[in-house]
């Protein structure tokens, strides 16, 4: 039977809501195969198997690897992990959510095994053939994959999250050691930061290069913080060195799907609208009627955001009391 084997990412012991999107479309694969979908949880300790067993999110099976490489994450660590799995498993395909971490491991395990991978799939049509995004969004691409285990990522904004469904069995893989390929981490500089993370935030609120400075993003993290949201920006505004370049949403940044995206001074190039246009609302906020941006947004403001934002910071801080 096929085994569709999807990868998850776990914090503080529980599985990361970004991984969820990535186990839908591994079901609907495995449905469509009729076959089996399981389940890898990788990391230092297994301490997240319990709970994901528990949900079972649809599963016949939760698998571990543990090993002291894992963590921290490198994806030539977590590349050959996933290798080691899908081997162990029989997996015949293999793949899960386009967060940061899987779009660098899983090309690298499928690149091993000499296995074709189908990136960033917006829809399955059936258990081989997968609908990507390509040319920046401006087209879509039905591809079908062929040979004895293939790979994909999903990106998150367009499966929906999976549900926790009846228990799933854990059981811990073997581990051959896992081989870092000398890679050795010196250390980690952490953005420290209370807000949610900008992928599974329910709020995003992004600046573009109309915000001209660093300094002038304030006032929309004055806004993210009334909202309980995460900051975003483009990639204009990140390459000008107005937030750091982890916060870019785009086709080369995050690609995020809040509840609500509000898009402040950023015109909607094709590039920034791949990593946003699932969200659910989109507001903007734009001195230029013609603006791409507004040919996406539910909600648009024809306005200078320095006479705009005020008025809105001071009507949601009203309307919080
Ligand atoms: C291969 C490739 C990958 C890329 N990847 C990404 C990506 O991942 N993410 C991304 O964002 N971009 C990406 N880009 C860049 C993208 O093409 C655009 O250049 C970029 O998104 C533009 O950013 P922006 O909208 O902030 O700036 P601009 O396009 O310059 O727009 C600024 C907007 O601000 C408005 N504005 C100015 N002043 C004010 C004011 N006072 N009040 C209100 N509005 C104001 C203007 O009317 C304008 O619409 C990529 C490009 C390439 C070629």
């Amino acid at each position: 039977m096929s085994k569709v084997l999807v990868v998850l990412e776990t914090a503080g012991g529980a599985i990361r809501s970004q991984s969820l999107p990535g186990i839908t479309a591994g079901k609907q694969i495995a449905d469509a195969r009729g076959g089996e979908l399981h389940l890898l949880v990788l990391g230092a300790d297994a301490s997240a198997a319990a709970g994901i067993g528990a949900a079972g999110y649809g599963a016949a099976g939760v698998h571990t690897l543990s090993d002291a490489a894992l963590e921290p994450f490198t994806a030539e660590a977590w590349g050959d992990a996933v290798v080691h799995a899908a081997k162990t498993l029989g997996a015949s395909v293999v793949g899960g959510t386009a967060s940061s971490a899987l779009r660098d491991c899983l090309p690298r395990a499928a690149a091993i095994l000499d296995a074709p991978l189908c990136a960033e799939i917006v829809a399955v049509k059936s258990g081989d053939t997968f609908t990507r995004p390509i040319s920046a969004g401006r087209a879509l691409l039905d591809e079908t994959l062929s040979g004895d285990v293939v790979f994909f990522t999903a990106r998150g904004s367009e499966f929906e999250p999976a549900a926790a469904g009846a228990a799933a069995p854990v059981a811990a893989i073997d581990g051959a050691s896992v081989d870092t390929r000398g890679v050795e981490v010196l250390g980690i500089k952490k953005t420290e930061s209370a807000r949610p993370a900008l992928t599974e935030a329910d709020v995003v609120v992004s600046g573009g290069r109309g915000m001209r400075e660093g300094e002038n993003f304030k006032i929309l993290e004055e806004l993210t913080d009334m909202l309980g949201g995460a900051l975003g920006a483009s990639r204009a505004a990140t390459d000008a060195g107005m937030v750091p370049a982890d916060l870019q949403v785009g086709q080369t940044g995050k690609i995020v799907a809040p509840n609500l995206y509000i898009a402040v001074a950023i015109s909607g190039a094709i590039q920034h609208l791949a990593g946003m246009k699932g969200s659910k609302t989109i507001v903007a906020i734009n001195k230029d009627p013609e603006a791409p941006i507004f040919q996406v947004a539910d909600y648009g403001l024809v306005a200078k955001w320095e006479e705009a934002l005020p008025e809105l910071v001071a009507a949601v801080k009203a309307r919080k009391g």
